[in-house]
């Protein structure tokens, strides 16, 4: 069965959200240098690359990343494919054929191209995101995870929003997805956030695997 990495790479090169710190993995202990093992330290923001976001990233009393649903994180899913999309909307959803009683909609949209490039450390402002009217109409449908190909799962212009109709509804989102490689339809989908107690969010190693 094939598995599908959908997962960013790690790395100094990777791009990250303004404002956020840069990754920086360094080597503390080295062989080279007499150590016994090599070691690295990790320096980060919660929400690098593949991440997770919890409700507590934006609700000041909401839930933290350690304590999300595995079941909410694993199970069946939906690659919806929207390649002339700039923002994703409620007629965009309705229109975008997702099967009735999805739980789980992951969206590949031309943001998945940028992870194709070889200098993506570039920030996009121009991503595609969710409108605010996108996330209340896949909660009305039953959606419990929504994923999107880019760093942030709402539009760079209006972040808040978004984010609050999902997270108050215990919809896990899934950002920073690499969806280039992957044809829409129905998948098993894993994505496993790092348990880091009291985080906003955490990276996660995400896969899709054909059903
Ligand atoms: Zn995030």
């Amino acid at each position: 069965m094939r598995i599908y990495d959908v997962s960013l790479t790690i790395s100094p090169d990777l791009v990250v959200w303004p404002g956020d710190p840069d990754v920086i993995l360094e080597r503390v202990q080295k062989i080279e240098n007499g150590d016994l093992v090599n070691v690295t330290q990790l320096q980060m923001s919660a929400h690098t690359g593949t991440h997770v976001d919890a409700p507590f990233h934006y609700l000041a009393k909401g839930k933290t990343v350690e304590t999300l649903s595995l079941k909410l994180l694993t199970g069946r899913a939906y690659v919806v494919y929207l390649p002339d999309a700039d923002l994703i909307t409620r007629d965009v959803i309705e229109d975008a054929g997702i099967p009735p009683r999805t739980r789980r909609v992951l969206f590949k949209t031309r943001n998945s191209k940028h992870w194709a490039r070889k200098n993506h450390k570039v920030f996009n402002t121009n991503y595609v995101g969710l409108a605010p009217d996108a996330a209340e109409t896949l909660i009305q449908r039953g959606v419990k995870l929504v994923g999107v190909d880019y760093l942030s799962v709402a539009p760079y212009e209006d972040l808040a929003e978004t984010h609050n109709v999902l997270l108050k509804a215990g919809v896990v989102i899934v950002e920073g997805l690499d969806l280039s490689q992957v044809e829409p339809g129905r998948y098993n989908f894993f994505c496993l956030p790092l348990k880091i107690a009291g985080a906003d969010g955490a990276p996660a190693r995400a896969l899709l695997m054909g059903v």
